[in-house]
């Protein structure tokens, strides 16, 4: 398949391009487009079998189910049975933006995109193009990241071409994704809520609007047949590089660097260090990548996943990786790295 590939800008995307994708999703074709939080893969969201392309495309587990894209407050209620009062607070809180909420599913919406289950997630994105190529198509666009299953999400047009060239419709390039990291997803539906995927909607800002809520405790645990996470995407190795990554984490940030550096001068393989900009100078190493500002964690979310890509471009065997704390969007950061180091991390006491 020839895969078309369009340029835009991203606060005034041409007309004729977005129509032009518009009519690819209403004809049960793909599209992958930019959002705040990364590109993702959109399909027609109440159509099985265009959706099944999307599986077929990203080489995606059937039973990981898909979001829900919507452009207008609205169209929510065309696809869910209700909206309880804490969704309706969080909604107005944090919609349009990377906030995902989960609801008993409507009957329209085919059980080939839940997974099997009776919910669904859905999510209302910031962006521009998005919201405009939702609005043209006027249906519910399932989209997940526009990546191979397993590698690291998209946040830049570059990354979407790599692994989905020739397999999918069109490519809509809107620029690099600022958030970087996958939306958050919440659960409302238990007595208390429950937080099945962290993003850069955090814990805390959650909280302050609708009280304490959970983490499943698979955001930062390995899963196992006993802690089994509630978003069924979770379980699976994600956002790996073919490099092996192993963390490094302590209170003391010159000793992480201390030993991250053993580590590099004592290994055989090639090696790259992921640290940020207080530490990148100290390394003696030919590949050191900075995430950003340490203080700046929303510039390290934004990084993490184009530096776990251009590792493997560089044909790194051996990351060495800091960590951060897990406040904030720290607990976001935390969770993907966790998932592309397999949760293989040394603790310095
Ligand atoms: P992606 O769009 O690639 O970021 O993946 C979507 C994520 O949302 C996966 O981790 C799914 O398991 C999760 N997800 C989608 N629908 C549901 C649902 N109904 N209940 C729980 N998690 C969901
Ligand atoms: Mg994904």
């Amino acid at each position: 398949m020839k895969t078309i590939l369009a340029t835009v800008e991203r606060q005034t995307p041409k007309k004729e391009i977005i129509q032009q994708a518009a009519e690819i999703l209403k004809q049960g074709g793909l599209v992958a487009f930019p959002t705040e939080t990364v590109y993702g893969l959109g399909a027609n969201g109440l159509d099985a079998v265009a959706c099944k392309k999307i599986y077929e495309a990203k080489g995606r587990p059937s039973d990981n189910p898909l979001i829900l894209h919507i452009a207008e407050k609205k169209a929510l209620y065309d696809i869910v049975k209700s909206v309880s009062k804490k969704a309706e607070k969080l909604i107005d809180a944090f919609w349009p933006g990377p906030l995902t909420i989960v609801f008993e599913k409507a009957d329209c919406v085919p059980l080939e995109i839940t997974g099997g289950f009776s919910t669904v997630a859905v999510r209302f994105p910031s962006h521009t193009v998005a919201q405009a190529l939702i609005q043209a198509a006027h249906l519910p666009i399932a989209a997940p990241s526009a990546n191979s299953s397993g590698k690291p999400s998209p946040t830049k047009a570059s990354h979407v071409i790599f692994d989905l060239d020739g397999k999918i419709d069109m490519i809509i390039d809107g620029g690099d994704a600022e958030v970087g990291l996958e939306s958050t997803i919440i659960d409302v539906s238990g007595e208390i809520p429950m937080l099945l995927r962290p993003g850069a909607v955090t814990k805390e800002m959650i909280e302050s609007v609708i009280g304490k809520i959970e983490i499943d405790p698979t955001v930062l645990t390995k899963p196992s047949q006993t802690l089994i996470p509630k978003a069924p995407g979770m379980k699976y190795t994600h956002y790996s590089p073919k490099a092996d990554v192993i963390l490094v984490q302590g209170n003391d940030l010159q000793k992480v660097q201390q030993k991250i550096q053993e580590l590099v001068n004592d290994s055989t393989q090639k090696v790259g260090i992921l640290a940020t900009d207080q530490t990148k100078d100290s390394y003696n190493c030919e590949i050191v990548l900075s995430l950003g500002d340490r203080q700046n964690l929303e510039q390290i979310g934004a990084n993490l996943f184009k530096h776990l890509r251009k590792f493997d471009f560089l044909g790194v065997e051996v990351v060495y990786a800091e960590t951060v704390p897990q406040k904030g969007e720290g607990l976001a950061i935390m969770n993907r790295l966790q998932k592309a180091a397999g949760y293989k991390m040394i603790t310095l006491s």
